[in-house]
């Protein structure tokens, strides 16, 4: 087995060994109970404290300022696509739409039950290599909200600006989220699946403006309210209280490492490790996302042909590169350096390219 394992698995993806160490050290004993933090009811006194935490020290992490909630609820990202139109849009009404890849296109087809989808933009005339300009989108002027996806995993697009409309502005964030600084103040909600860059698999965090929370626009069951989970303290019914925890720990590794400024820093240092190497290979590695666009999270490039492409997936693998293997739609190699890949994992990735590129190239 080799020593140095380093996984660029998109998700659910690596998360930063302290906290996994730490979650292991109090897994049977969490502080002083005699019981795991998994055992604890989620009205107990010491769990109260856990999401307490987490989200106080989320909102320091991320700038969230008291006119938003905080809510941690289930069913992953794609419980929002259908949640946010479900909430937000009467009958009859047009939301905008970004499309950036098929986790907008899963957002935007949610809309149909509802109302009525606006595409305003969208990079599917280059297969998703782009973000397409913002100043030439035309969006509508009764939208109700305008949705984007920040960072497009599969073919490693990401938004560098937060486009600049006259709505509330929603973001599917769930594969950048807490990867950088971002203007929350710029957004009326923020949705992401926690397991690409800030936890296990089974929450979906959702930063809502309250203003936006009282807006609710029809009857919906109680359960799939925004309202419900906002006067409950995301403890309508029992949560992910494991991943909370989790979620909890990552945010204060983050701010022991110097807050999102930091974090950005040491991902731009990673991205551009990778894209330098594709970048000067004389054309054996060639990069998915045109140079603009490119993702600090999700690196996407191709090999010669399909035959090298798994000959490197596989070589990869067997020195401790794991899951380098890119989407099933995309194809050719992913690497996915969310904020846990630490440097050297990207280091060894690029000197393993240098070899394969002289080898077979
Ligand atoms: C992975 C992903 C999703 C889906 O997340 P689930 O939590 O599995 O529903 C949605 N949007 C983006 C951008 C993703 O990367």
């Amino acid at each position: 087995m080799p020593t140095n394992i380093y996984n660029f698995g998109a998700g659910p993806a690596m998360l930063p060994v302290e906290v996994m160490k730490q979650a292991q050290a109090e897994l049977v004993d969490f502080k002083g109970t005699g019981i795991s933090v998994m055992e604890t009811s989620h009205r107990a006194e010491k769990f109260s404290e856990v999401i307490h935490d987490a989200r106080v020290n989320l909102c320091k992490l991320m700038g969230i300022g008291d006119d938003y909630e905080v809510l941690f609820l289930q069913g992953g990202a794609s419980h929002q696509f259908a949640m946010l139109p479900m909430n937000l849009l009467a009958d009859g009404e047009t939301a905008d739409y970004i499309d950036t890849g098929v986790w907008s296109q899963k957002a935007i087809k949610e809309i149909a039950m509802f109302g009525t989808a606006n595409i305003v933009a969208s990079s599917g005339d280059k297969k998703y290599s782009y973000i397409p300009d913002m100043t030439q989108c035309k969006f509508s002027q009764a939208a109700s909200y305008v949705h984007y996806t920040s960072n497009n995993t599969i073919y490693g697009t990401q938004f560098h600006s937060i486009p600049k409309v006259g709505v509330p502005l929603i973001s599917d964030m769930s594969s950048d989220i807490m990867c950088r600084p971002i203007d929350i103040n710029a957004h009326g909600l923020i949705y992401a699946g926690s397991q690409k860059n800030i936890g296990p698999s089974g929450l979906a965090l959702v930063i809502i403006k309250k203003d936006l929370i009282e807006r609710s626009v029809r009857k919906v069951p109680t359960i799939l309210s925004y309202a419900t989970h906002a006067n409950n303290g995301s403890l309508f019914n029992t949560p992910n209280t494991f991943a909370i925890y989790i979620v909890g720990l990552v945010a204060k590794w983050l701010q022991k490492l110097g807050g999102l400024e930091a974090m950005e820093q040491i991902n731009q240092k990673k991205a551009n490790l990778l894209y330098s190497a594709i970048d000067n290979s004389d054309g054996f590695y060639s990069g998915n996302a045109q140079k603009e666009a490119r993702s600090i999270m999700n690196v996407t490039y191709r090999l010669p042909n399909e035959g090298l492409e798994s000959k490197f997936v596989d070589e990869a693998e067997s020195i401790g590169l794991k899951a380098l293997k890119g989407h099933r739609i995309s194809g050719g190699i992913r690497a996915s350096i969310y904020n846990a890949m630490p440097v050297s994992g990207v280091e060894a990735l690029v000197s393993f390219m240098d070899e394969f590129a002289k080898k077979n190239g």
